[in-house]
């Protein structure tokens, strides 16, 4: 299995696609022949280019309105193909797709097709060249690749084989599984795209709605399963048509791409164990058992604040570190971390995006095993420098920028062997451990950083939401596994209005806005909390007004609430209760949940109201701010 992606999928000129392309781990590219045409050198000097990036051309497409034309239609169609093979033997390109036709003139008929096929064929080979039919979705007389199969089968040429896309398949929901019976030495290429389900124009929809693998709502696993099943070895490539791609740099969108697919062809590898697929093995996804720890990069005033808001919430300064200045801070399992070096990532962190969270510690069964999952997945590994006596936690980028550790029983020590304890006694509030990261992204990364997160661990993603804040839209999702060892909600922010924008723009790009605690009792941490001077982001009436309308809730228990300023929800009569804190510095701020068994959510009924609350007491300018 050739990893290959076409180059229509990332932005910029060929230069430009070429090395971002191969950087990421690509070994195929399809060469789309607006890029070539866009070029300024010979299709020779092209070709030399790609095998200079250590590419191999896998395809020339597309080839467009070829089969069923009438004379004089026909004659030229062949005389067009002509001169396109003498292209392709200066790019070095053996196999070219051809699509269906949406000629006007073209003639239905799938003998008079294969006809055409089986002349072109014949041409082909004194070429050595081989010709692949595609049924694109709104062909005109083929549009399923069972006919396309079937135009192939008559053709009877070795030369002239069958071309599948995943998108045309899944798109006209025709089973993938028809696609089992076609033999595997007659696919000659396999293309790959998701998308996700939008009712619209079949057109429309792929050229500017495909996503990666797995970002969408298309069965592309169970597509790619009965291509593998069918005994096909060749290339497997993404053609990706995506406004946002063709608008963001073409590095992360290959990097996304080749991350996609190798997750991707590691589930149909684990489902098909008997395909012929020749990957490098990794690790399965494992799950996280929980978040050992966050930790911020801030220094001075603002980790003095952030230090007093951590003693608030009821942590305890726990441990020093023994040679860097870095304070771990701990209530039940939930560790908070303020690193105050220079040297190190968080002093880097730090340079970049002011106080933030610039490190999230995950505790996993077996830590090697993640990292080498992650590093088939194209993480790169993270070197942080040590020295003696420090554990090697391995490291890698998250996709906010910020590093995911990953510690296993045989790391998790690391607190009693590179801190020195300090004394104090544990009091806290009730708090147990975490409940969920949020991560702002900006709306172009949402998919990117869902997709790194699912490509690694088993987390379900569920329906993305739109939240509403005053000043714009924010997309919502949350990933979340099965025991809720991981939660992590990601909001995408478009402008920089909303909430979620303003503090990307004040954080450059900090990706952590807000930490969820867990605790059992809310109402009674909420006390605890108010007699320490926490200071709780206050809820209007209307809100408690509408929640007494929304649920049927006890008055005592409403009342409660409303003195608590905290947030409720129910889902399928599991409750859910939220308190949050008030905004920090560049807009970072706790929330403390009390979550049900069987409640599955984050209160995103409670969203436009929790934002519009905060952004009135930002205008008030009510926080002082750092
Ligand atoms: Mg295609
Ligand atoms: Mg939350």
């Amino acid at each position: 299995m050739l990893p290959s992606i076409a180059t229509v999928s990332v932005a910029g000129t060929l230069r430009d696609k070429l090395p971002a392309i191969a950087g990421a781990g690509f070994k195929g590219v399809e060469i789309f022949e607006q890029d070539l045409v866009a070029h300024d050198g010979s299709p020779r000097e092209v070709g030399q280019m790609v095998r200079d990036h250590g590419l191999e051309v896998v395809l020339f497409q597309p080839f467009r309105d070829f089969e069923g034309l009438p004379e004089p239609h026909r004659r030229r169609a062949f005389a067009r193909a002509e001169r396109k093979f003498d292209l392709m033997g200066e790019l070095g390109a053996r196999d070219v797709l051809i699509c269906s036709s949406v000629h006007p003139e073209a003639l239905g008929g799938i003998d008079r097709m294969a006809d055409d096929f089986a002349a072109l064929g014949e041409i082909a080979r004194t070429r050595d060249i081989r010709v692949g039919f595609e049924a694109l979705a709104w062909g005109r007389h083929v549009f399923d690749h069972r006919d396309a199969w079937e135009v192939v089968r008559r053709a009877d040429h070795p030369n002239v084989g069958l071309i599948l896309d995943s998108f045309h398949t899944l798109a006209r929901r025709i089973d993938p599984d028809t696609i089992r019976r076609i033999p595997g030495d007659r696919i000659f290429f396999v293309q790959l795209a998701d998308a996700p389900a939008i009712d619209m124009d079949l057109l429309y929809w792929s050229r500017h709605f495909r996503v990666m693998p797995g970002e969408g709502d298309l069965d592309v696993t169970g597509f790619m399963r009965a291509v593998a099943a069918t005994g096909y070895t060749g290339p497997v490539s993404l053609e990706i048509f995506n406004d946002q791609f063709r608008a963001t740099a073409p590095r992360p969108v290959a990097e996304e791409g080749f991350r996609s697919l190798m997750a991707l062809m590691d589930d149909v590898r684990r489902a098909e164990p008997a395909a012929r697929l020749t990957l490098p093995a990794m690790p399965p996804r494992a799950p996280v058992e929980a978040v050992e720890f966050v930790e911020f990069a801030a220094r001075g005033v603002e980790a003095d604040q952030l230090e007093s808001l951590f003693a608030t919430l009821g942590f305890r300064a726990e441990g020093k570190h023994r040679t860097r200045d870095v304070t771990v801070w701990r209530q039940g399992a939930a560790r908070l971390v303020m690193n105050r070096s220079r040297g190190d990532f968080a002093g880097s962190a730090y340079a970049t995006h002011g106080a933030a969270v610039c490190d999230i510690g995950l505790r996993v069964a077996d830590a090697a095993a993640v990292a080498d999952r992650a590093a088939a997945l194209g993480s790169v590994a993270y070197d942080q420098r040590r020295s003696a006596g420090e554990v090697p936690i391995p490291a890698f980028r998250g996709p906010g920028g910020e590093l995911l550790h990953v510690l296993d029983p045989g790391l998790t020590p690391v607190w009693g062997i590179e801190f020195t304890p300090l004394p104090g006694d544990d009091t806290g509030v009730g708090i147990t451990g975490f409940d969920h990261i949020a991560q702002t992204v900006g709306y172009e990364a949402m998919a990117r950083s869902a997709l790194f997160y699912q490509a690694l661990f088993p987390l379900k993603r569920a329906p993305q939401v739109d939240v509403i804040d005053p000043d714009g839209l924010v997309r919502s999702l949350a990933l979340s596994d099965a025991a809720g060892g991981l939660r992590i909600t990601l909001n995408g922010a478009e402008t920089r209005r909303t909430l979620a924008g303003n503090f990307l723009a004040e954080s450059f790009g900090a990706s952590v806005q807000h930490l969820a605690l867990a605790t059992r009792d809310l109402l009674a941490t909420a006390d605890a909390l108010a007699r320490r001077g926490f200071q709780a982001l206050p809820m209007g009436a209307n809100y408690y007004d509408d929640l007494a309308a929304r649920f049927d809730l006890d008055p005592a228990f409403l009342a409660r609430l409303r003195a608590a300023n905290a947030l409720y929800d129910e889902e399928n009569g599991a409750r859910f209760l939220q308190l949050y804190g008030r905004p920090q510095g560049s807009g970072l701020f706790f929330e403390i949940v009390e979550r049900a068994p069987g409640y599955s959510g984050f209160g995103a009924p409670n969203a436009p109201y929790r934002i519009a609350a905060q952004k009135r007491l930002l205008r008030n300018a009510a926080v002082p701010r750092a």
